[in-house]
């Protein structure tokens, strides 16, 4: 049988939740963490594009927007299975005939799992805006390495009534591909930029060592060691909650991980190393709602003057 969604967890008390659909910033729908974006989210959401284009525009940037979907091979051969395959949404089809068609109608209506019809293709939903760049860099970098400003919009299985928890939402990225000296230091001066970054938008961010939610018992292990590494940062505020802080950015450092594995080279032939800088355009923006109330037309003149926002 299909899990059918209970109201209860549609619906379920979440006050800043309400508050958003109540100022028509978020539009929700029968399936927790999928939303319609209303005109004024939509205004800030473009805001903080342009704010975060002129931090990187100093940087020669190479400016790339991925649609929703990409490569299943792609995924495959970067690791992603083994390390979130509970966030992971693939795309599948209908490739029958007549009676295969006759078949899904007759499981939807009986209410039965109707996917047995379905294919796998040869997609699936994107589930960070920086995967794609790997694959296509394999080969040897320019001397100076490469920065590319990405995004896309972001799939994760991951249903909640948290409205900053989203199955769908926006992600921005700056990736660096050089050697290990020059992307580390790119990935330090990352931080003091990003906080001010959000300093600059009336924000009071914290900066911590974090750990991708890795799957399972092996999960654990990798989590650790990445936090002990150092090889993820994130930067912390208010979001849904004014307790428990939401990670709005992340800064993250993969060393050789992605280089060894699509054969990225630099200018001298070393494996290339990688680090990206990701803004979660919603987080962001539900970070400001929370900080400065749900009219935007309220906020202080220059969070609104950043972002471009009407007078
Ligand atoms: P979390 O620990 O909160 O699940 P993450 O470590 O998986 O986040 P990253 O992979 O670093 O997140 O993603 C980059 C940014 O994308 C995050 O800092 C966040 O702002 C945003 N993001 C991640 N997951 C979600 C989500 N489910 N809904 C909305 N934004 C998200
Ligand atoms: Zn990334």
């Amino acid at each position: 049988m299909i899990a059918t969604i209970s109201p209860v967890s549609v619906t379920e008390a979440h006050p800043f939740r309400q508050a958003l659909v109540d100022a028509g910033l978020l539009f929700p729908s029968d399936v927790p963490g999928v939303y319609g974006r209303g005109a004024a989210m939509e205004a800030i959401v473009a805001g903080l594009d342009a704010a975060i284009s002129g931090l990187g525009s100093d940087d020669g940037t190479s400016v790339i927007r991925f649609p929703p979907v990409m490569s299943r091979a792609m995924i495959e051969r970067g690791g992603y299975l083994r390390s979130f395959p509970h966030l992971l949404g693939t795309v599948h089809c209908f490739e029958g005939d007549d009676a295969g068609q006759e078949r899904i109608l007759q499981q939807v209506e009986r209410g039965e799992d109707w996917g047995g019809e379905q294919r796998l293709t040869d997609l699936v939903l994107a589930p960070a805006a920086c995967y794609p760049i790997y694959p296509a860099s394999a080969g040897t970098l320019p001397a100076a390495g490469r920065l590319l400003d990405v995004s896309a919009y972001c799939f994760r299985h991951e249903a909640s009534p948290d409205p900053a928890r989203m199955q769908a939402f926006r992600m921005r990225e700056f990736v660096r591909l050089a050697d290990p000296a020059t992307v580390e230091a790119w990935r330090d001066q990352w931080q003091p930029r990003a906080l001010q970054f959000l300093r600059d938008l009336g924000l009071d961010p914290r900066l911590a060592p974090a750990n991708d939610p890795f799957f399972g018992r092996g999960g654990r292990l990798l989590a650790a060691s990445q936090a002990a590494d150092g090889l993820k940062l994130e930067l912390l505020v208010p979001t849904s909650s004014d307790v428990k802080l939401t990670a709005v950015m992340s800064l993250n450092y993969h060393r050789e991980h992605f280089g060894e594995t699509f054969a990225i080279r630099t200018a001298d032939g070393a494996i290339a190393h990688s680090a990206c800088t990701a803004f979660g355009m919603e987080r962001i923006a539900l970070a400001l709602v929370r900080a400065h109330g749900v009219e935007p037309g309220d906020w202080p003149a220059e969070v609104r003057a950043r972002l471009r926002l009407a007078a």
